[in-house]
């Protein structure tokens, strides 16, 4: 099938990439023209590991193709997905469509068959509507489809995810929508990935509930860390403990610093508008939401109570910036209210992260950036473990207490034992990790 791709970004280079890899014919299309010239030279716009390989194979191919013109995307295309951003409006947490809307307006102007439009940007319920009834009267053809199929993959394993997901969403309201999507992702029926079937609006609001539940899995097992913490209980026995219940299951329930990332975030804060605007009270949502941005603002804390209630003046080495390892993306990472309030208390903020660097340079400016762990190591009063990279977890303790001037190891993933930080002599601040005296 010819596929036109708006947006390629995270999801819509991932998608289209891997669309294509499936043997359809997908060209991606984006306003950003450094970022289509960058592509067209064979350089990637973000850092997922394996994307490089799989845009230049099937580039090589000749069916994956990328412009910065619609119209050119368009030609022959059966269906166009809408893959671009939806962040949270500036002030009052709403998403703001104005992408998705431009987008549809262009869409309107060129399209000349009865494609599908398909919306894979994560949207509020009833979006697919408004995108319906803005085609027609901006003269779009008749017999154009609006579908909505969200997508559910993650950074650092989007081509995984998005080859062998967990179910594959589609919600349409005629059968020309269903068919062609069905067809889309046939090869994945191979995988026996399961698809699922519901209304346009239903599977809108699916979206939100999914990332809004896994941000309360998360927000639970960190208020549990701090009971935890209070009780002299062990918050990594204690997730075991329930993960390994099949009603429970065990992901997501990592205590940490809090969540992050481009979704979950403005995710959560959409549902909580929509379900304003529909005048029903979200609890629950509300709370982790509060629970999750109280979390993000305490953990300077932390670290000004492992070292005697005070950084001023002092050296902090903090490893690892990006809100999850394996990608590039800074977007409402834990560790921008962690180290801004460092340079709040005073403290002299030392980072080394193996690949975000030019992005949270763009977010922490002041901050000094080191070119490995040990060398933000050296001098250091202390070294905060903020995102759990693979290269993180293995340090040589040893080498980094030597270059170390004190010996707090605040470690916000629970990366390390107390036992093997206390041989190293440093003095392990875990999450959730017995008594905090
Ligand atoms: P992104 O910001 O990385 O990419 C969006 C792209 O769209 C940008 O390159 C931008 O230049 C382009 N764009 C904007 N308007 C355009 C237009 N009119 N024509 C062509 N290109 C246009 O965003 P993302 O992280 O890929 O997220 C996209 C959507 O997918 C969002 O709704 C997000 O919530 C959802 N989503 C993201 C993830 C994730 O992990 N990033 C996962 C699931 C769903």
């Amino acid at each position: 099938m010819r596929i036109a791709m708006i947006g390629t970004g995270y999801v819509g280079l991932v998608s289209g990439t891997c669309l294509a890899d499936f043997g359809h014919h997908v060209t991606c299309v984006d306003k950003d023209s450094a970022k289509i010239e960058g592509l067209l030279a064979g350089r990637m716009p973000i850092w997922e590991p394996g994307l490089e390989g799989l845009v230049k194979a099937n580039v090589d191919r000749g069916r994956l193709q990328f412009t910065c013109h619609l119209g050119k995307a368009l030609e022959g295309a059966e269906a166009v997905f809408i893959a671009v951003g939806t962040p949270s409006r500036r002030g009052d947490g709403h998403a703001d469509l104005s992408f998705v809307f431009a987008a549809v307006e262009e869409l309107a102007g060129l399209l000349k068959s009865p494609i599908v439009v398909v919306t894979k940007s994560t949207v509020p319920v009833g979006t697919g509507d408004k995108i319906a009834a803005l085609l027609k009267e901006k003269g779009a053809p008749e017999g154009v489809s609006v579908a909505s199929n969200p997508e559910f993959l993650r950074e650092g394993a989007a081509i995984a995810d998005f080859k062998h997901p967990d179910r594959i969403l589609v919600g349409a309201e005629d059968d020309k929508a269903r068919a062609c999507l069905a067809e889309i992702y046939r090869p994945l029926f191979l995988n026996r990935a399961p698809m699922l079937f519901t209304g346009r609006r239903t599977a809108e609001l699916t979206k939100y509930a999914a990332n809004a539940f896994l941000a309360t899995k998360i927000s639970f097992i960190n208020e549990m860390a701090d009971l935890c913490e209070a009780v002299d209980a062990d918050v990594q026995d204690l997730a075991r403990g329930i993960g390994l219940d099949n009603r429970i299951g065990p992901k997501f329930l990592h205590a940490g610093p809090g969540y992050g990332g481009s979704c979950f975030p403005k995710d959560t804060l959409a549902l909580l508008k929509t379900a304003e605007e529909a005048g029903i009270r979200q609890r629950i949502v509300s709370t982790v939401v509060e629970v999750n941005d109280r979390r993000k603002e305490a953990m300077a804390d932390r670290v000004k109570a492992a070292l005697g209630g005070s950084v001023e003046g002092k050296r902090i080495a903090v490893l690892g910036l990006t809100f999850k390892p394996n990608t590039d993306d800074m977007r409402d990472a834990p560790s921008i209210p962690l180290i801004n309030g460092l340079l709040d208390g005073g403290a002299n903020v030392v980072a080394f992260d193996p690949v975000g660097r030019e992005q949270a340079e763009k977010v922490l400016p002041k901050i000094e950036y080191a070119a490995s762990a040990e060398e933000a190591a050296d001098g250091a009063e202390a070294i905060v473990i903020v995102t759990e990279w693979d290269e993180f977890r293995a340090l040589d303790l040893d080498d980094i207490a030597k270059r170390m001037r004190g010996t707090a190891l605040v470690d916000l993933r629970n990366v390390y034992n107390p036992d093997e930080a206390h041989e190293a002599g440093l003095v392990h601040f875990g999450v959730g990790r017995g008594r905090i005296d």
